[in-house]
């Protein structure tokens, strides 16, 4: 058998779970305005049940009105269990099985979202939402756990199959038992004991609530990752205490808001990163372990289970680029999942920053899996894609999957566009290997690729297609400086794609992402480096988590880092450079690279508008974006023609 680690059942408590997958829970902004369960939410858990995961946990759920939130699932009262009920009624007719994680975020969130004053056991502010909440009595403390208590026996009713209590990220739980947030001198704060009550407190009524045999999961960062936070050597004994006190399973994690970078850790950090926690705790304590953070492969999954690091796999964002990641995995058919390549942009990046339900780059479908149903073509067209980047490729793909005759062109001799140029920047391997990836996707699904090969007017004439998609992407912005076009003055993706070389002391104009990712690695090859960028801040396009690691990296190589300025002109061997009205000459400059920017590429455009076929714009070719644009793009055109 494949994988027989990962696809062998094994129990948690009285709950048989067919394989070792798990979707933890996430929060996903699917639920209503008023925290109430969607046909949305019902889809996203459908598809993964649907897609062989053993267990869906089901995200965050508000124990308290006062840790309620917009588009946060509530759990704390009786109007909330139709919608539960209809949600894990709808995992189980998908052959999965459900639990809920309930949660209270203490002061790690804003008053204004549940109306309620913040709550937590000391009045230090979260550092993040630097709100100060209030200090809890042992009067309200009594409350919440009853309230933890009520809400698991909602979900018991509602049909789930167990609960988990947050007890990670720096929520409520986790401010009791972490020194950092927990600075009470009563029998609630100060020793390890007395810091883990509140939890155990939960643990012992939820117990009583359920009744004996229910299945108990308590999830806990193994370690914060910040000043007086928890460290293994804590962590373990509160598994213990959770242990003895009746959980059936213990789920590692890492991080609070403050280090969020561990929390949903994108491409910078290792694969498999936390798992050797994991195994700290599970050589402690009997019941079974869940282990998570950045495993996107079935083989790595196996090889943490056969190695005795955990008993089951945390899989969350896996899960978010392939609902079908377990069964693609059970047929060792490995090529064919899409893997998470750890970028963050359609899921944590949206949800924090856009405000918006969490998807995926690689799988628009995320979240909204009504409205991108793969159907076969009702009939079969020829179409050319114009450009082989992420966008034409996806589009390739999906008209592919549909039975339609497609040809797609690449000027350049391989396929990927500005996925393969970013995928060359450091720690971006997993982009470049997405990119090749799916060349093979596109190739096994039978489309016509011709690589060296730009689409001109003439070309169109002569394959005649019924419709074009011109997916042309970008090309860089060069900036009208004086001195732009002498000779060693290059483009960053020259440097990316090597090339171009540069000299010992280079000067990158522009900050953006390109610009940063551009200047790590030539300041990792032991250049001397320094950004030039017109904004007051760096890589504004990059989320808060890939930020913190390129930016502490610039730190690390001692990159010089001048914003507000503007380049005035390029000399021989210098830049002049201008910041708030004062002028500076960089000096003995070897190289300048160019990262200001780009604009559609679209050299098609005029004759398509002519000629009377049918025609589609997508990604950059129609303004330079992100590849989540580029790809979303390519999939809802394949699924429209
Ligand atoms: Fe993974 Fe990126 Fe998709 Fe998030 S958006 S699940 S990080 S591939």
């Amino acid at each position: 058998m494949n994988l027989p680690h990962l696809f062998s059942p094994k129990k948690i408590g009285s709950l048989h779970l067919e394989n070792r997958i798990i979707l933890p829970a996430m929060g996903s902004a699917l639920p209503d305005q008023a925290g109430m369960v969607t046909d949305r939410l019902v889809d996203f858990h459908v598809a993964r049940a649907w897609g062989g995961c053993a267990l869906n946990i089901v995200e965050v759920s508000a124990v308290s009105e006062s840790s309620k939130a917009p588009n946060t699932l509530g759990i704390y009262d009786d109007s909330f269990m139709l919608g539960l009920a209809r949600l894990t009624e709808a995992i189980r007719r998908a052959g999965g099985k459900s639990a809920i994680q309930i949660w209270h975020a203490g002061r790690q969130t804003r008053s204004s979202l549940s109306g309620h004053p913040l709550l937590a056991p000391s009045p230090i502010s979260c550092p993040v939402c630097r709100e100060e909440p209030h200090e809890l009595t042992k009067g309200e403390i009594n409350g919440l756990v009853e309230d933890f208590a009520h809400a698991a026996d909602r979900a018991r009713r509602a049909g789930f199959d167990a609960v988990e209590l947050h007890g990670a990220h720096g929520y409520l739980i986790a401010q009791f038992l972490s020194a950092s947030a927990n600075q009470r001198e009563d029998e609630y704060g100060g020793s390890l004991e007395n810091r883990a009550r509140f939890a155990r407190e939960i643990v012992v009524a939820v117990r009583e609530a359920v009744g004996e045999d229910y299945p108990l999961i308590f999830r806990i960062s193994a370690r914060e990752e910040v000043p007086h936070g928890l460290t293994l050597d804590e962590t373990i004994p509160i598994a213990e205490i959770m242990e003895q006190a009746g959980v059936d399973a213990i789920s590692t994690s890492m991080g609070t808001y403050a280090s969020m970078q561990t929390v949903i850790p994108p491409l910078d950090v290792p694969i498999a990163f936390s798992v050797d926690n994991a195994a700290a705790v599970r050589a402690k304590v009997k019941v079974p372990l869940i282990a998570a953070g950045r495993i996107n492969d079935p083989r790595t999954a196996e090889e943490v289970l056969a190695k005795g690091k955990a008993d089951f796999i945390g899989l969350g964002r896996a899960q978010l680029a392939d609902p079908e990641f377990a069964a693609k995995a059970r047929a060792g058919d490995y090529d064919s999942i899409v893997k998470c390549i750890g970028c963050n942009q359609g899921c944590v990046d949206r949800r924090l920053y856009a405000y918006k339900p969490i998807s995926c780059l690689r799988n628009p479908a995320c979240g909204r899996e009504a409205q991108y149903v793969l159907r076969p073509a009702q009939t079969s067209k020829r179409v050319l894609v114009a450009g082989g980047g992420p966008g034409g490729m996806q589009a390739a793909i999906t008209l592919g999957q549909r039975g339609h005759e497609v040809i797609l062109c690449e000027k350049n001799d391989q396929l990927g566009g500005e996925f393969l140029v970013a995928g060359q920047g450091l720690r971006k391997g997993e982009i470049a290997e997405a990119a090749r990836q799916m060349g093979r996707w596109a190739q096994k699904e039978g489309v016509d690729i011709r690589l060296g090969t730009e689409v001109t007017p003439e070309l169109i004439e002569a394959i005649d297609p019924e419709v074009v998609i011109a997916a042309t992407g970008g090309k860089p912005i060069i900036p009208p400086i004086p001195g732009i076009d002498l000779d060693h003055v290059v483009l960053a993706r020259e440097i990316l794609m090597g090339s171009r070389e540069a000299g010992e002391k280079v000067v990158v104009l522009g900050g953006g992402l390109v610009g940063v990712e551009a200047a790590e690695l030539l300041a990792e090859q032991g250049k001397q480096v320094t950004i030039v960028e017109m904004l007051k801040s760096l890589a504004k396009d990059l989320g808060g988590a890939r930020k913190y690691f390129v930016l502490n990296n610039l730190k690390k190589y001692g990159v010089r880092l001048l914003t507000n300025t503007r380049c005035q002109e390029i000399t021989g061997h210098g830049v002049i450079v201008e910041t708030d009205g004062d002028i500076e000459e960089l000096v003995g400059v070897d190289a300048v690279v160019v990262a200001v920017g780009y604009q559609a590429h679209n050299p098609l455009e005029e004759y398509l508008k002519k000629s009377g076929r049918a025609y589609h714009l997508i990604g950059d070719a129609q303004k330079p974006r992100r590849a989540l644009d580029a790809i979303w793009e390519g999939t809802r055109v394949g699924l429209d023609i």
